[in-house]
């Protein structure tokens, strides 16, 4: 796998190339070169001073003590770096709008790296979730080791490039009798995580077991082992099956013996019957479970009275429960009816946000038979969630859905901006958050745009 800066070594000399050869413009491709770079002190113990820089101050740990100009909810100057951390912002140059704004690596917690890209070879796609399964089981048949690898490196990419230091991918696991079999995805996404850890991204697998086999005790075990063996998360998907009660109280039991964290899909469907999150927070509260719990979808709350989403909000806040919002999948794949949809399928985020739980939002499927379209970018997912969310400005607290919240769903350590080490951190060169959000920017590594590296600013990877 190449590294960040060889990658950005390639696609500079490549670029040079076309200019040499068209001496032209290529679209929307812009280079910046060092030349406006100011930063001082590169070689000094990691010290350094980088001007017109901004931050948000809900990604900060103590905002009160990191200095800078506040304009809205930034904090805007000279960003001073001492052994390679960010330490604060000097006031000189905080009162002019800032040149770019600084972020800790985005935490992307909800992806398919095994089914991505799978689309160009899915003619029967569109439909609601049970015809994305029927069509995404059929292309299984294409599931080569090759295949796959291709395909979640290429995600991986994409990931890397979009800025993200955590990522949590999905697997789907066999079912039935192959149940405590780990599919071939499994091993590769297992390498992949080895090479991503090379540039610092922690790269978690997620097994997506069927809740009916989690019921049979004995292949629950084997996966959970298996599981912990490689060091990854314990999950399954819950919808309607009559098993689902004794699934839960399984995965539990084995999460807490083998220490490993929690995963559920959950009632992704607009049916007020589907009430997997409640059983999933029952349990929890019941058992006492001390390992992380993340949940995705809870659409059904959306079809739910007010005092059932109080009832249910209160139990998961209780339980540390945080749950994603995905916004691409569920808008693509709930409420569909003949001609225009006309309900949709976003949780009750804002009430469950009232309630003290932790919201997330992921991006689940890139273009694959839940959802066709769709790009490995968490400032993307953020964009949709607030076109769809109504998440209003200012939009400083909205960052930490991936950012903070999500490294803790995950069961990391929540990443802050002040004492984080500078490969921790990407810069946008933007003005301001709605840019920033809309996607006006690619996420530069600051350790590259420090060494005054030449970038280039393309359209996001396609
Ligand atoms: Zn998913």
């Amino acid at each position: 796998m190449r590294t960040g800066l060889a990658e950005c070594q390639r696609l500079w000399h490549r670029f040079q190339g076309l200019k040499r050869n068209a001496s032209m413009r290529m679209g929307r491709v812009n280079v910046h070169t060092t030349r406006n770079v100011t930063a001082t002190g590169f070689g000094n113990g990691g010290a350094a001073r980088l001007p017109g820089l901004a931050v948000p101050v809900d990604l900060l740990a103590r905002p009160d003590g990191f200095g800078g100009v506040r304009q809205g909810d930034l904090l805007c100057g000279t960003l001073v770096l001492e052994a390679g951390r960010a330490q604060r912002l000097d006031p000189d140059s905080g009162a002019k709008p800032p040149r770019g704004i600084v972020l800790p690596r985005l935490a992307e917690a909800h992806v398919h790296l095994d089914k991505c890209h799978s689309i160009t070879r899915i003619a029967d796609v569109g439909g609601d979730l049970a015809a994305a399964l029927r069509a995404q089981r059929a292309d299984k048949v294409h599931w080569t080791a090759g295949d796959l690898d291709h395909r979640t490196r290429r995600g991986m990419r994409e990931l890397r490039s979009a800025g993200c230091g955590a990522v949590r991918s999905h697997v789907d696991w066999a079912t039935g009798p192959d149940a405590p079999e780990a599919p071939i995805a499994w091993d590769i996404l297992g390498a992949l995580a080895k090479a991503a850890a090379q540039d610092g991204i922690a790269l978690q697998r997620a097994a997506l077991t069927s809740i009916e086999d989690m019921a049979e005790t004995d292949r629950a075990r084997q996966v959970a082992r298996r599981v912990a063996r490689d060091g990854a998360v314990l999950g399954s998907f819950l919808f309607d099956q009559a098993q689902r009660h004794k699934g839960v109280l399984t995965l539990f039991r084995l999460a807490d013996r083998l220490g490993l964290p929690l995963d559920f899909h959950v009632d992704e469907g607009l049916d007020p019957a589907l009430n997997g999150l409640e059983i999933i927070a029952d349990v929890a509260l019941e058992t006492g479970f001390q390992g992380p719990v993340f949940c995705s979808h809870a659409c059904s709350l959306a079809s739910q009275q007010a005092d059932t989403v109080a009832r249910v909000a209160e139990k998961l806040a209780k339980a540390s429960i945080a749950l994603a919002v995905l916004p691409s999948t569920n808008l693509y794949l709930q409420g569909r009816r003949a001609g225009t949809p006309d309900r949709r399928g976003l949780t009750r985020l804002h009430e469950l946000a009232a309630h003290g739980v932790n919201i997330v939002i992921g991006t689940d499927n890139v273009r694959d038979a839940f959802y066709p379209i769709g790009r490995h970018d968490p400032l993307h997912s953020l964009s949709l969630a607030v076109m769809a969310g109504h998440l209003d400005p200012p939009f400083g607290r909205h960052l930490r859905t991936i950012t903070t919240t999500a490294r803790r769903a995950m069961g990391l350590a929540p990443l802050w901006i002040d004492d984080a080490a500078s490969q921790d951190l990407i810069f946008f060169e933007t003005p301001g958050l709605s840019d920033l959000i809309a996607g006006a920017a690619r996420a530069v590594p600051l350790s590259e745009y420090q060494k005054g590296t030449p970038w280039l600013i393309m359209p996001r990877p396609l």
